[in-house]
Protein backbone atom coordinates (compact mmCIF):
# COMPACT_ATOMS: atom_id res chain seq x y z
CA UNK A 1 0.00 0.00 0.00
CA UNK A 2 1.58 3.54 -0.58
CA UNK A 3 1.53 6.16 1.65
CA UNK A 4 -0.02 9.45 2.24
CA UNK A 5 2.05 12.58 3.02
CA UNK A 6 0.17 15.83 3.95
CA UNK A 7 1.13 18.62 6.91
CA UNK A 8 -1.98 17.65 9.19
CA UNK A 9 -3.99 14.48 9.77
CA UNK A 10 -6.93 15.12 11.44
CA UNK A 11 -8.59 11.87 13.51
CA UNK A 12 -12.29 11.61 13.43
CA UNK A 13 -14.96 13.40 10.49
CA UNK A 14 -17.06 13.97 13.68
CA UNK A 15 -17.80 17.96 13.49
CA UNK A 16 -15.63 19.02 15.73
CA UNK A 17 -12.73 17.20 12.71
CA UNK A 18 -14.43 18.47 9.74
CA UNK A 19 -14.40 22.20 11.36
CA UNK A 20 -10.71 21.99 12.34
CA UNK A 21 -9.79 20.69 8.96
CA UNK A 22 -11.87 23.14 7.24
CA UNK A 23 -10.77 26.00 9.38
CA UNK A 24 -6.92 24.50 8.82
CA UNK A 25 -7.82 24.44 5.11
CA UNK A 26 -8.68 28.17 5.01
CA UNK A 27 -4.77 29.13 6.61
CA UNK A 28 -3.54 27.16 3.63
CA UNK A 29 -2.62 23.91 5.72
CA UNK A 30 -3.63 20.30 3.47
CA UNK A 31 -5.91 18.17 5.92
CA UNK A 32 -6.39 14.77 5.30
CA UNK A 33 -9.31 13.75 7.81
CA UNK A 34 -9.33 10.23 8.97
CA UNK A 35 -13.01 8.54 9.46
CA UNK A 36 -13.02 4.76 10.61
CA UNK A 37 -16.77 4.91 9.52
CA UNK A 38 -18.29 7.69 7.40
CA UNK A 39 -18.40 12.00 7.99
CA UNK A 40 -21.32 12.47 10.61
CA UNK A 41 -21.60 9.13 11.62
CA UNK A 42 -21.76 9.46 15.58
CA UNK A 43 -22.47 11.72 17.56
CA UNK A 44 -22.24 14.64 15.21
CA UNK A 45 -24.97 13.66 13.11
CA UNK A 46 -27.40 11.74 15.40
CA UNK A 47 -27.83 14.78 18.04
CA UNK A 48 -30.51 16.65 18.93
CA UNK A 49 -29.81 19.88 16.54
CA UNK A 50 -30.02 22.13 19.78
CA UNK A 51 -27.60 25.48 19.34
CA UNK A 52 -27.39 26.52 22.60
CA UNK A 53 -25.68 29.50 24.75
CA UNK A 54 -28.18 28.60 27.60
CA UNK A 55 -26.87 27.44 30.87
CA UNK A 56 -23.17 26.57 29.79
CA UNK A 57 -20.45 25.65 31.86
CA UNK A 58 -18.62 29.13 33.34
CA UNK A 59 -15.36 27.92 31.20
CA UNK A 60 -17.74 27.35 28.15
CA UNK A 61 -19.45 30.56 27.79
CA UNK A 62 -16.60 33.34 25.81
CA UNK A 63 -16.49 30.11 23.71
CA UNK A 64 -20.44 29.19 22.71
CA UNK A 65 -21.26 33.28 22.60
CA UNK A 66 -18.40 33.39 19.80
CA UNK A 67 -19.70 30.01 18.43
CA UNK A 68 -22.93 31.58 18.39
CA UNK A 69 -21.81 34.44 16.12
CA UNK A 70 -20.93 32.22 13.78
CA UNK A 71 -23.80 30.10 13.57
CA UNK A 72 -25.65 33.51 12.75
CA UNK A 73 -23.19 34.07 9.96
CA UNK A 74 -23.10 30.68 8.24
CA UNK A 75 -22.99 31.55 5.27
CA UNK A 76 -19.24 33.76 5.87
CA UNK A 77 -17.72 29.88 7.03
CA UNK A 78 -19.57 27.46 4.54
CA UNK A 79 -20.55 29.76 1.34
CA UNK A 80 -23.39 27.99 -0.87
CA UNK A 81 -23.66 25.13 1.66
CA UNK A 82 -25.41 27.10 4.69
CA UNK A 83 -28.80 26.62 4.16
CA UNK A 84 -27.87 23.02 3.84
CA UNK A 85 -27.79 23.25 7.94
CA UNK A 86 -31.77 24.73 8.12
CA UNK A 87 -29.89 26.48 11.02
CA UNK A 88 -32.82 28.64 12.82
CA UNK A 89 -31.64 30.81 15.11
CA UNK A 90 -32.84 33.86 17.77
CA UNK A 91 -35.96 31.42 18.65
CA UNK A 92 -34.51 31.12 22.08
CA UNK A 93 -33.78 28.52 24.01
CA UNK A 94 -35.89 28.29 27.39
CA UNK A 95 -35.19 26.32 31.00
CA UNK A 96 -39.09 26.08 32.19
CA UNK A 97 -39.38 26.24 35.81
CA UNK A 98 -42.46 24.81 37.25
CA UNK A 99 -42.23 25.36 40.85
CA UNK A 100 -40.63 27.96 43.29
CA UNK A 101 -37.52 25.55 43.57
CA UNK A 102 -36.81 25.07 40.23
CA UNK A 103 -36.99 29.20 40.07
CA UNK A 104 -34.39 29.52 42.62
CA UNK A 105 -31.42 27.81 41.16
CA UNK A 106 -32.12 29.52 37.67
CA UNK A 107 -32.36 33.35 39.38
CA UNK A 108 -29.11 32.05 40.97
CA UNK A 109 -27.63 30.95 37.86
CA UNK A 110 -28.51 34.33 35.84
CA UNK A 111 -26.98 36.40 38.84
CA UNK A 112 -24.16 34.36 38.35
CA UNK A 113 -23.53 35.28 34.38
CA UNK A 114 -24.32 38.25 35.05
CA UNK A 115 -21.03 38.73 37.31
CA UNK A 116 -19.31 36.92 35.07
CA UNK A 117 -19.76 39.77 32.65
CA UNK A 118 -22.52 38.25 30.78
CA UNK A 119 -25.76 39.28 29.84
CA UNK A 120 -27.56 36.83 27.48
CA UNK A 121 -29.41 35.00 30.44
CA UNK A 122 -32.61 36.39 31.62
CA UNK A 123 -35.06 35.25 34.21
CA UNK A 124 -38.86 35.05 32.90
CA UNK A 125 -41.87 35.57 34.59
CA UNK A 126 -45.18 33.69 34.10
CA UNK A 127 -46.85 35.71 31.42
CA UNK A 128 -43.65 36.41 29.43
CA UNK A 129 -42.96 32.38 29.75
CA UNK A 130 -47.01 31.92 28.28
CA UNK A 131 -45.92 34.77 25.72
CA UNK A 132 -42.88 32.31 24.46
CA UNK A 133 -44.36 29.13 24.54
CA UNK A 134 -48.18 29.28 25.02
CA UNK A 135 -48.84 25.55 24.81
CA UNK A 136 -46.85 24.72 28.12
CA UNK A 137 -48.40 23.70 30.63
CA UNK A 138 -51.00 26.15 33.29
CA UNK A 139 -48.98 24.48 36.14
CA UNK A 140 -45.77 26.45 34.91
CA UNK A 141 -44.63 29.43 36.94
CA UNK A 142 -41.28 31.36 34.59
CA UNK A 143 -37.93 30.06 33.42
CA UNK A 144 -34.61 31.01 32.08
CA UNK A 145 -34.33 32.33 28.47
CA UNK A 146 -31.34 32.85 26.14
CA UNK A 147 -32.78 34.52 23.11
CA UNK A 148 -30.33 34.00 20.42
CA UNK A 149 -30.41 30.20 20.65
CA UNK A 150 -31.46 28.10 17.94
CA UNK A 151 -31.34 24.69 16.37
CA UNK A 152 -30.11 23.18 13.61
CA UNK A 153 -30.34 19.36 11.41
CA UNK A 154 -27.09 17.70 12.77
CA UNK A 155 -26.81 15.31 10.28
CA UNK A 156 -27.56 18.01 7.48
CA UNK A 157 -24.77 20.24 9.23
CA UNK A 158 -22.08 17.82 9.41
CA UNK A 159 -22.55 17.35 5.68
CA UNK A 160 -22.40 20.84 4.84
CA UNK A 161 -19.11 21.10 6.92
CA UNK A 162 -17.61 18.61 5.01
CA UNK A 163 -18.80 19.64 1.68
CA UNK A 164 -17.30 23.45 2.21
CA UNK A 165 -14.02 21.46 3.77
CA UNK A 166 -13.67 19.46 0.18
CA UNK A 167 -14.16 22.68 -1.52
CA UNK A 168 -11.30 24.17 0.25
CA UNK A 169 -9.14 21.40 -0.63
CA UNK A 170 -9.47 18.98 2.71
CA UNK A 171 -9.46 15.47 1.59
CA UNK A 172 -11.57 12.54 3.58
CA UNK A 173 -10.01 9.10 3.79
CA UNK A 174 -13.65 7.57 4.72
CA UNK A 175 -14.44 3.74 6.25
CA UNK A 176 -10.47 4.31 7.58
CA UNK A 177 -9.74 3.36 10.70
CA UNK A 178 -6.37 4.60 12.86
CA UNK A 179 -4.61 1.57 14.29
CA UNK A 180 -1.55 2.79 15.11
CA UNK A 181 1.29 6.02 15.88
CA UNK A 182 4.48 6.80 15.78
CA UNK A 183 6.18 10.22 16.00
CA UNK A 184 9.95 9.91 14.83
CA UNK A 185 10.96 12.93 12.98
CA UNK A 186 7.12 13.57 11.75
CA UNK A 187 3.81 11.85 12.33
CA UNK A 188 3.48 7.79 11.23
CA UNK A 189 0.23 7.13 10.91
CA UNK A 190 -0.86 3.38 10.70
CA UNK A 191 -4.44 2.80 9.27
CA UNK A 192 -6.49 -0.16 8.14
CA UNK A 193 -5.77 1.15 4.41
CA UNK A 194 -1.91 2.14 4.68
CA UNK A 195 0.08 4.24 5.81
CA UNK A 196 -0.15 8.41 6.20
CA UNK A 197 2.24 10.57 7.21
CA UNK A 198 2.02 14.01 8.68
CA UNK A 199 3.95 16.83 10.62
CA UNK A 200 0.85 17.34 13.05
CA UNK A 201 -1.65 15.56 14.21
CA UNK A 202 -5.22 16.17 15.82
CA UNK A 203 -7.16 13.95 17.94
CA UNK A 204 -10.99 14.78 16.98
CA UNK A 205 -11.68 11.09 17.60
CA UNK A 206 -15.40 11.48 19.66
CA UNK A 207 -16.04 8.64 22.62
CA UNK A 208 -13.03 6.68 21.00
CA UNK A 209 -10.52 9.60 21.38
CA UNK A 210 -9.07 7.77 24.30
CA UNK A 211 -7.94 5.33 22.19
CA UNK A 212 -6.82 7.39 19.95
CA UNK A 213 -4.62 8.85 22.96
CA UNK A 214 -3.27 5.93 24.37
CA UNK A 215 -1.74 4.99 21.41
CA UNK A 216 0.87 7.75 22.18
CA UNK A 217 0.34 6.70 25.95
CA UNK A 218 -1.47 9.31 26.99
CA UNK A 219 -4.06 8.48 30.00
CA UNK A 220 -7.33 10.48 29.47
CA UNK A 221 -10.35 9.52 31.01
CA UNK A 222 -12.63 6.92 29.29
CA UNK A 223 -16.04 8.39 30.50
CA UNK A 224 -18.96 8.04 27.61
CA UNK A 225 -22.55 7.14 26.86
CA UNK A 226 -25.43 7.20 24.94
CA UNK A 227 -27.67 9.47 24.50
CA UNK A 228 -31.25 8.68 23.67
CA UNK A 229 -33.67 10.39 21.53
CA UNK A 230 -37.29 10.56 20.17
CA UNK A 231 -39.22 11.94 17.07
CA UNK A 232 -42.56 12.15 17.08
CA UNK A 233 -44.80 12.59 14.04
CA UNK A 234 -45.68 15.63 12.31
CA UNK A 235 -48.21 17.79 14.37
CA UNK A 236 -49.29 21.12 13.73
CA UNK A 237 -46.58 24.19 15.10
CA UNK A 238 -47.28 24.47 18.60
CA UNK A 239 -43.72 25.79 19.90
CA UNK A 240 -40.68 27.56 18.56
CA UNK A 241 -38.03 28.31 21.34
CA UNK A 242 -35.93 24.76 22.31
CA UNK A 243 -37.36 23.85 26.17
CA UNK A 244 -35.05 22.56 28.17
CA UNK A 245 -36.60 20.91 31.64
CA UNK A 246 -35.43 22.50 35.50
CA UNK A 247 -36.55 19.72 37.43
CA UNK A 248 -37.58 16.87 35.18
CA UNK A 249 -35.01 15.98 32.36
CA UNK A 250 -35.53 17.04 29.15
CA UNK A 251 -35.09 18.37 25.86
CA UNK A 252 -37.92 19.35 23.55
CA UNK A 253 -37.89 21.06 19.94
CA UNK A 254 -40.47 21.44 16.96
CA UNK A 255 -38.96 21.54 13.73
CA UNK A 256 -40.29 23.21 10.89
CA UNK A 257 -41.54 20.02 8.85
CA UNK A 258 -43.42 19.74 12.67
CA UNK A 259 -41.78 16.52 14.01
CA UNK A 260 -41.05 17.25 17.61
CA UNK A 261 -37.70 15.89 18.88
CA UNK A 262 -37.44 15.22 22.54
CA UNK A 263 -34.20 14.46 24.09
CA UNK A 264 -32.14 15.52 26.98
CA UNK A 265 -30.85 13.39 29.94
CA UNK A 266 -31.83 10.02 28.81
CA UNK A 267 -29.25 7.54 28.77
CA UNK A 268 -29.55 4.59 26.67
CA UNK A 269 -26.74 1.04 26.63
CA UNK A 270 -23.25 2.04 24.79
CA UNK A 271 -21.21 -0.25 23.68
CA UNK A 272 -17.83 1.08 22.29
CA UNK A 273 -16.65 -2.09 20.74
CA UNK A 274 -19.35 -2.84 18.68
CA UNK A 275 -20.11 0.83 17.69
CA UNK A 276 -23.53 0.56 18.83
CA UNK A 277 -26.11 2.63 21.18
CA UNK A 278 -29.48 1.30 22.27
CA UNK A 279 -32.34 3.32 23.50
CA UNK A 280 -34.17 1.61 27.18
CA UNK A 281 -37.59 1.63 26.97
CA UNK A 282 -38.86 2.42 30.03
CA UNK A 283 -36.78 5.57 30.15
CA UNK A 284 -37.97 6.51 26.67
CA UNK A 285 -41.54 6.39 28.68
CA UNK A 286 -40.40 8.97 31.70
CA UNK A 287 -39.29 11.10 28.85
CA UNK A 288 -42.33 10.60 26.71
CA UNK A 289 -44.57 11.36 30.36
CA UNK A 290 -42.34 14.17 30.99
CA UNK A 291 -43.36 15.96 27.76
CA UNK A 292 -47.18 15.56 28.30
CA UNK A 293 -46.39 17.19 32.11
CA UNK A 294 -44.76 20.33 30.22
CA UNK A 295 -47.04 20.41 27.00
CA UNK A 296 -50.36 18.70 27.43
CA UNK A 297 -51.08 18.77 23.28
CA UNK A 298 -47.87 15.73 23.58
CA UNK A 299 -50.53 13.59 25.00
CA UNK A 300 -51.93 13.02 21.43
CA UNK A 301 -48.15 12.99 19.83
CA UNK A 302 -47.31 9.23 17.84
CA UNK A 303 -43.36 8.55 18.46
CA UNK A 304 -42.09 7.49 15.29
CA UNK A 305 -38.78 6.52 16.42
CA UNK A 306 -35.90 6.47 18.79
CA UNK A 307 -32.48 5.98 18.67
CA UNK A 308 -29.03 6.40 20.68
CA UNK A 309 -25.65 7.60 19.80
CA UNK A 310 -22.08 7.67 21.50
CA UNK A 311 -20.62 10.55 23.31
CA UNK A 312 -17.83 11.01 24.78
CA UNK A 313 -18.13 12.40 28.50
CA UNK A 314 -15.38 14.00 30.63
CA UNK A 315 -15.71 14.01 34.91
CA UNK A 316 -15.57 17.38 34.73
CA UNK A 317 -18.84 18.01 31.59
CA UNK A 318 -16.44 19.95 29.91
CA UNK A 319 -14.08 19.51 26.97
CA UNK A 320 -10.27 18.37 26.65
CA UNK A 321 -9.25 21.02 24.74
CA UNK A 322 -5.07 21.38 23.69
CA UNK A 323 -2.10 19.93 23.17
CA UNK A 324 -1.05 15.94 24.22
CA UNK A 325 1.26 16.25 27.37
CA UNK A 326 3.06 12.71 25.65
CA UNK A 327 3.75 14.02 21.86
CA UNK A 328 4.72 16.51 20.23
CA UNK A 329 2.81 18.44 17.19
CA UNK A 330 -0.28 16.45 18.45
CA UNK A 331 -3.53 18.12 19.96
CA UNK A 332 -6.96 17.14 20.96
CA UNK A 333 -10.27 18.46 20.83
CA UNK A 334 -13.17 15.42 22.37
CA UNK A 335 -15.66 15.01 25.48
CA UNK A 336 -17.91 17.66 24.49
CA UNK A 337 -19.98 15.70 27.10
CA UNK A 338 -23.54 16.42 25.37
CA UNK A 339 -23.28 19.46 24.15
CA UNK A 340 -20.04 19.93 21.49
CA UNK A 341 -22.61 20.56 18.15
CA UNK A 342 -23.08 24.09 19.11
CA UNK A 343 -19.55 24.46 19.78
CA UNK A 344 -17.85 22.62 16.65
CA UNK A 345 -17.50 26.33 14.89
CA UNK A 346 -15.32 27.60 17.31
CA UNK A 347 -13.29 24.86 18.22
CA UNK A 348 -12.25 23.95 14.83
CA UNK A 349 -11.13 27.73 14.46
CA UNK A 350 -9.37 28.14 17.42
CA UNK A 351 -7.45 24.69 17.20
CA UNK A 352 -6.33 26.19 13.73
CA UNK A 353 -5.63 29.70 15.55
CA UNK A 354 -3.61 27.74 17.50
CA UNK A 355 -1.68 25.31 15.60
CA UNK A 356 -1.15 28.08 13.09
CA UNK A 357 -0.81 31.55 14.86
CA UNK A 358 0.67 29.77 18.25
CA UNK A 359 -2.39 31.43 20.35
CA UNK A 360 -5.90 31.31 20.67
CA UNK A 361 -7.99 34.02 21.06
CA UNK A 362 -10.27 32.99 23.27
CA UNK A 363 -9.22 31.73 27.31
CA UNK A 364 -9.02 27.78 26.68
CA UNK A 365 -7.05 27.18 30.26
CA UNK A 366 -9.92 25.15 31.38
CA UNK A 367 -9.70 22.51 29.22
CA UNK A 368 -6.31 21.59 28.96
CA UNK A 369 -5.73 17.65 29.07
CA UNK A 370 -3.35 17.91 32.26
CA UNK A 371 -6.60 18.66 34.59
CA UNK A 372 -6.68 15.00 34.94
CA UNK A 373 -3.37 14.23 36.25
CA UNK A 374 -4.39 13.58 39.56
CA UNK A 375 -7.64 12.39 38.58
CA UNK A 376 -7.95 7.96 38.95
CA UNK A 377 -8.02 6.40 35.81
CA UNK A 378 -11.79 5.75 35.33
CA UNK A 379 -12.71 2.59 32.74
CA UNK A 380 -15.73 2.48 31.51
CA UNK A 381 -18.91 4.12 30.97
CA UNK A 382 -19.62 7.18 33.41
CA UNK A 383 -23.37 6.65 33.19
CA UNK A 384 -25.69 4.53 31.14
C1 LIG B 1 -28.18 11.92 21.02
C2 LIG B 1 -27.28 13.13 21.22
C3 LIG B 1 -27.86 14.39 21.37
C4 LIG B 1 -27.04 15.53 21.47
N1 LIG B 1 -27.61 16.77 21.46
C5 LIG B 1 -26.83 17.87 21.37
C6 LIG B 1 -27.41 19.15 21.24
O1 LIG B 1 -28.63 19.29 21.13
N2 LIG B 1 -26.58 20.24 21.20
C7 LIG B 1 -25.22 20.12 21.31
O2 LIG B 1 -24.52 21.15 21.29
N3 LIG B 1 -24.64 18.89 21.39
C8 LIG B 1 -25.41 17.78 21.43
N4 LIG B 1 -24.83 16.55 21.52
C9 LIG B 1 -23.38 16.44 21.59
C10 LIG B 1 -22.74 16.57 20.21
O3 LIG B 1 -23.40 15.76 19.26
C11 LIG B 1 -21.28 16.14 20.34
O4 LIG B 1 -20.67 16.84 21.41
C12 LIG B 1 -20.46 16.42 19.09
O5 LIG B 1 -21.14 15.98 17.94
C13 LIG B 1 -19.11 15.73 19.22
O6 LIG B 1 -18.45 15.84 17.98
P1 LIG B 1 -17.07 15.10 17.76
O7 LIG B 1 -16.60 15.46 16.42
O8 LIG B 1 -16.20 15.37 18.94
O9 LIG B 1 -17.44 13.53 17.89
P2 LIG B 1 -18.08 12.50 16.85
O10 LIG B 1 -19.18 13.09 16.08
O11 LIG B 1 -18.38 11.26 17.64
O12 LIG B 1 -16.90 12.20 15.85
C14 LIG B 1 -15.75 11.48 16.23
C15 LIG B 1 -15.38 10.61 15.06
O13 LIG B 1 -14.09 10.03 15.28
C16 LIG B 1 -14.06 8.80 14.61
N5 LIG B 1 -12.95 7.99 15.13
C17 LIG B 1 -12.74 7.66 16.43
N6 LIG B 1 -11.63 6.90 16.53
C18 LIG B 1 -11.14 6.74 15.28
C19 LIG B 1 -10.03 6.02 14.74
N7 LIG B 1 -9.19 5.28 15.51
N8 LIG B 1 -9.83 6.07 13.38
C20 LIG B 1 -10.65 6.80 12.59
N9 LIG B 1 -11.73 7.49 13.06
C21 LIG B 1 -11.97 7.45 14.38
C22 LIG B 1 -15.44 8.22 14.91
O14 LIG B 1 -15.84 7.20 14.03
C23 LIG B 1 -16.33 9.44 14.86
O15 LIG B 1 -17.02 9.58 13.64
C24 LIG B 1 -25.62 15.38 21.49
C25 LIG B 1 -25.05 14.11 21.38
C26 LIG B 1 -25.85 12.99 21.24
C27 LIG B 1 -25.22 11.64 21.09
Amino acid sequence: MSTMDTDVIVIGGGLHGTSTALHLAQKGMRPIVIEKNSVGRHASGVNAGGVRQLLRHPAEIALSIAAMDRWLNLEGLLGRYAAMCEFVGHIGQVAVAETEEDMRPLEARAAEVRRLGWTHEEVIDRNELRRLLPAVAGHCIGGLVSRRDGQATPYLTSQAFRLRAIELGVRFAEGVRVTGLAHGARWEVETSAGHFTSDILINCGGAWAWQVAELVGEALPRGHFAATMMVTARMAPFVTPVVIGTGRQLSFKQTANGTVVIGGGIFGTADLTKETADPIAERLRVSAETCSILFPIMRRATIVRAWAGLEARMPDQIPVIGRSQAAPDMWHAFGFSGHGFQLAPIVGSLLADLIVDGKSPLPIGAFRPSRFNDAKPQVGPVST
